[in-house]
Parts: structure tokens; sequence; C-alpha cells
């Protein structure tokens, strides 16, 4: 499996530009259609478990903001494969399974933090309406949400991103691990329901880990919970929800938005 990963970054790394830019659209179609589906059935397998209320019909705004959304992740992945080629990124390659472990804490947390300042600084009121206040006109978020973003945001996060990159040279299987990481928690955050069990705010590890719930009282409640995948950063900065408790075990048992057959 791994040479025919490598096989494939040598590709890359020779590939014209209009060979990486269909790659990059047909990329991030596939993740965006992937997304949607498994996040529906998620929906559906834990409805009795709701955080928010069932959201508003789907309406156009939110389906041109999120195909510009996936447009535009397709343009900061064509930046970052060409910033590779140009050798402006690095990546790392015959790398040992530590340096892999090593590199995907490091880009996990190093992200973490910087979205946490940037989802902060997007929380000003000089900022808020350039940056931010599109993704918040949705208080009751579904898998879409995730894409339903400015422009400006979605550009925000992906230069972050790619400055990282550019700064630290991590090893390639790290960087493919974080991005599906990245994924995973973005459709959690916006999935309106509570998939983790009751026990996951209360074991060692897990309780410092983002859940559907802490996401989506951000949605009802901007003035908390910042974070992304960890709650760290809004523990340090006391900026996490004082409801995170009660609302996480109240999805769980089914009784914080009853639903018609709980
Ligand atoms: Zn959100
Ligand atoms: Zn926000």
């Amino acid at each position: 499996m791994p040479d025919l990963f490598a096989d494939f970054f040598a590709v890359l790394y020779e590939m014209p530009l209009l060979g990486v830019i269909i790659w990059s659209v047909l990329e991030n179609i596939i993740i965006f259609v992937v997304v949607l589906v498994v996040g529906e059935w998620l929906v559906r397998r834990y409805s009795q478990h709701r955080v928010t209320e069932i959201p508003e019909p789907l309406s156009r705004t939110e389906i041109l903001l999120a195909a510009s959304c996936v447009f535009l992740n397709a343009v900061v992945t064509v930046a970052g494969v060409l910033l590779w080629q140009a050798e402006i990124i690095r990546v790392r390659f015959n790398v040992s399974a530590w340096e892999v472990l090593a590199d995907t804490f490091i880009l996990f947390f190093a992200m973490d933090l910087a979205m946490y300042v940037f989802h902060r600084v997007a929380h000003h009121p000089l900022l808020y309406p350039l940056i931010h206040q599109t993704h918040h006109q949705y208080e009751n978020p579904r898998p879409l949400t995730l894409f339903v973003l400015n422009p400006f945001e979605t550009m925000g996060f992906g230069v972050i991103w790619l400055i990282l990159l550019v700064v630290y040279p991590a090893a390639w299987l790290s960087i493919i691990i974080y991005l599906m990481l990245n994924i995973v928690f973005g459709l959690v955050g916006h999935l309106g329901v509570e998939p983790m069990p009751n026990r996951w705010i209360n074991l060692m590890f897990s309780r410092y880990v983002s859940t559907s719930t802490f996401h989506a009282e951000h949605h009802f409640d901007k003035a908390h919970n910042y974070g992304f995948y960890t709650l760290i950063w809004d523990k340090l900065f006391r900026t996490l929800s004082p409801d995170y408790t009660a609302d996480f075990q109240a999805a769980w048992q089914g009784t914080r938005i009853p639903t018609e057959n709980a």
C-alpha cells in the first residue's frame, strides 16, 4: 500500500498544471460527496440524540456557498501541489512509524491552535460580518453546513494550512492522516446529533476531544467553544461553554431536543 501512495506522489510531483487542476477538483468533489453521504447516514443513525433542532429546508444560498467552498478548497489544493513542485513546501518521505506519529500530532495540534486563534479573530466585530457571519446564519447545522462558509473564511483556513506546510516539512503519511481527521472532525461538528457514547466526556483522553455537541453549541452560543478538534484551548482560555456537560448528556439521553419517536 505505501508503495502505491509513493508512486502516486511521484506522479503528482511531475504532473503538469492542467492535470493538477483536474485532480484537485475531482478529489474535492469526492470528499464533498463522501461527507454528505456518510453524514446523512450518521444523522439518521443517531436521530434520537439530537443536539439542535432539525434544520430548515435547504436554501439555494447554502448550495451556492457550499459549491464555492468546494471550488476554493480545490484552489488551495492546486496551490499546495504547485508550492510542493516548486520545493517551497517540502514533504518528507522514507520516514519511520514514530516520525509519522509525531508529525500527525504536530499537524493536528498546530492546526487546532491556529484555527482557534483565527476563529476568535473572526468573531471580532470588525471582521465578523466580512468573514464569519455567513457560517453563523445556520444555527441548526447539517453535514452540508461544514462547507457553507464565506469565501474569505475558506481561503483563511487554506492559507493557514499552506503556511504550516511551508514552515514545517511533514511526513507524507501524516499529511494524509491529518487531512482525513480534519474532515472527520468537521463532519462530526455539523451533524446536529450526538454519536458519541456518554462515557466519552468522562474518559481521561477523550474528554478533551471535540464532539458534535461541542461545535453545535457554538452555533447557538457564539461566545463559547471556538476550538475545532480539542477542548484544550477553550479550557485554557476559559471559553468552554458552561453547559457543555449538561448539553452532551441531554443529547445522548435524547432529552435535549425530544424527537417524535423518542
Ligand atoms: Zn460550524
Ligand atoms: Zn464562530
